[in-house]
């Protein structure tokens, strides 16, 4: 029997396909079905598949199935180690011969040496990203010191939006055009969804995000001219007609494989290099990828597979409601939710902060539960990996995790939006105001956030200001009741 290399939609790029040898893809249903998923996600992974067993040609066997066992069985297989603790204990029951995992700077056997010896408590991003600037070199001078004698430069890096600017006017980048494969990927979720094998959400609009080597190259040099000379500055701000600011919307790219996150990495130093990109701006974004996009991605298996529904520090059991399953924007007020959601309907995607800031922020306030509040991430993002959720939404963003994963709740009010935003300006809701009609979501959800997780963040240093402002608060009980009964948001 001739040996095959299966590639999971995941690994859709030549760095997944080194020896030549026959290939295996499967296009199976079953991850749409197990929560409902955006139409775009749905759209890309299938467009990505199809183009690449198209460019493989004869090499390439591309098998429908209902689900990947079915597929699999009684072939003889060989896979890059996948990326879900799910499709890693499938592959080993099948027998397949499994090579260890590629798509990230570090592999595990590198992280495997850094853990050692480390407690859950002294998981610091910061520190695991030194040390792969080290190892690697980059950005480090001959004498081992950090370019420009530090490592982060993030103080550099947080301004708000230009004053009056509705966008930071860089080129539209170039969107894919569609072919017959897209059409042929449109005409069967139109043919699943009207049968009800899958549930969608969000709208079908063009194709946005690159589902070959040869679009996610274009986007790739588009982002390293255009965007990373101004990535630092504005990393943390959001204009409302502007949605992916100065980010480079690669996620994706990554995520399936199309891209090595070392030539990204690689690309952006080259502009440095070349002084078309300045020192703070560059050092941002490569942490971005050597630092968080590693970093997540070992912590996902270093925490384990029950930490999704293990985890709730701080008791949050509300349900997340329908305006967020159903991405319906026109259901919600609070306008920089409603833009938020509608930007993630109209494309499956928000940048870093609108994730953080905005959703993660307000899911934490609200005390959404961490495991439906990942499904939900899950689901309703183009790049929504199973590796990749569990960390940003239960650690980063719901602090779910008692603090391995973040030093602190990201809880933020009106004020911190309206500071990085434009969108309070457009609101019936006011950023200052925390009682009354005109009270903030934001604002007066956050001392009840705080008044709500007190007993449980007492005990940490950075909440200290946080909790002594609380204790200040003349309004405390009356907000607190107020937020309790809020219908309006
Ligand atoms: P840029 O701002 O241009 O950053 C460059 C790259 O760095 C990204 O493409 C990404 O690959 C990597 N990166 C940066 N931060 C992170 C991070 N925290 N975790 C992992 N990679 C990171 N990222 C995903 O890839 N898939 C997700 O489903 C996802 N969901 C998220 C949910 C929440 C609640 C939060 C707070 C973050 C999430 N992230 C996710 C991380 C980050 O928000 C996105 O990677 C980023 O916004 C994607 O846009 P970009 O490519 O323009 O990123
Ligand atoms: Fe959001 Fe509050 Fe600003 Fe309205 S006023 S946009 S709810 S932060």
């Amino acid at each position: 029997m001739v040996t095959q290399r299966l590639l999971f939609g995941e690994q859709l790029g030549p760095l997944f396909d080194d020896e030549q040898v026959p290939v295996l893809l499967v296009e199976s249903t079953a991850a749409f079905r197990r929560r409902p998923t955006h139409r775009a996600k749905a759209h890309l992974y299938l467009s990505a598949l199809r183009h690449r067993a198209a460019e493989l040609g004869d090499r390439a066997e591309l098998v429908r199935a209902p689900d990947f066992a079915t597929a699999l069985a009684g072939r003889d297989l060989e896979v890059v180690d996948p990326v879900s603790y799910r499709a890693r204990r499938l592959v080993r029951r099948l027998g397949a011969e499994v090579l260890p995992s590629r798509g990230f700077v570090t592999s595990e056997a590198d992280f495997a040496d850094w853990v050692r010896g480390r407690t859950d408590a002294s998981l610091v991003m910061d520190t695991f990203y030194r040390w792969v600037r080290g190892r690697e070199g980059i950005l480090m001078s001959p004498a081992g010191k950090p370019v420009g004698g530090r490592f982060s430069y993030d103080a550099d890096n947080r301004q708000p939006p230009p004053k009056g600017a509705t966008t930071l006017q860089l080129p539209e980048p170039t969107l894919p055009v569609e072919d017959e494969i897209d059409q042929g990927v449109r005409r069967d979720l139109d043919a699943w969804q009207a049968d009800g094998t899958v549930t969608f959400i969000g709208a079908d609009g063009p194709r946005v995000f690159p589902a070959t080597r040869a679009e996610a190259l274009t986007a790739l040099d588009e982002f390293i001219a255009d965007r990373l000379p101004v990535f630092g500055p504005y990393e943390d701000a959001t204009l409302t007609d502007d949605w992916r600011m100065a980010h480079s919307a690669l996620s994706m790219t990554l995520n399936l494989g199309l891209l090595d996150p070392r030539e990204v990495v690689q690309r952006a130093l080259d502009a440095y290099a070349a002084g078309r990109a300045p020192l703070a701006g560059t050092e941002g974004f490569v942490r971005q990828i050597i630092g968080w996009r590693d970093w997540m991605w070992h912590l996902y298996w270093h925490l384990g597979e029950p930490y999704t529904t293990r985890n709730n520090a701080l008791h949050a059991t509300t349900r997340l409601p329908d305006a967020f399953w159903e991405l319906d924007a026109d259901a919600i007020q609070a306008n920089c939710l409603r833009q938020v959601i509608g930007s993630v309907h109209e494309r499956g995607w928000a940048h870093h902060i609108q994730r953080l800031m905005m959703l993660g922020n307000w899911a934490l306030l609200r005390g959404y539960d961490p495991a439906e509040t990942t499904e939900w991430f899950t689901g309703a993002f183009v790049d929504g990996t199973p590796w990749v959720m569990p960390t940003n939404v239960v650690g980063m963003s719901l602090h779910a995790d008692g603090g391995i994963v973040a030093t602190k709740p990201y809880a933020a009010g009106g004020s911190y939006i309206n500071r990085m935003t434009d969108y309070c300006g457009g609101c019936r809701f006011d950023p200052k105001v925390r009682l009354g009609p005109t009270a903030c979501p934001f604002t007066a959800g956050y001392w009840a956030f705080l008044d709500r997780a007190e007993p449980v963040i007492r005990g940490n240093p950075r909440m200290s200001r946080a909790l002594a402002g609380l204790a200040r608060l003349s309004d405390r009980a009356e907000v607190v009741e107020q937020e309790r009964h809020r219908t309006e948001w």
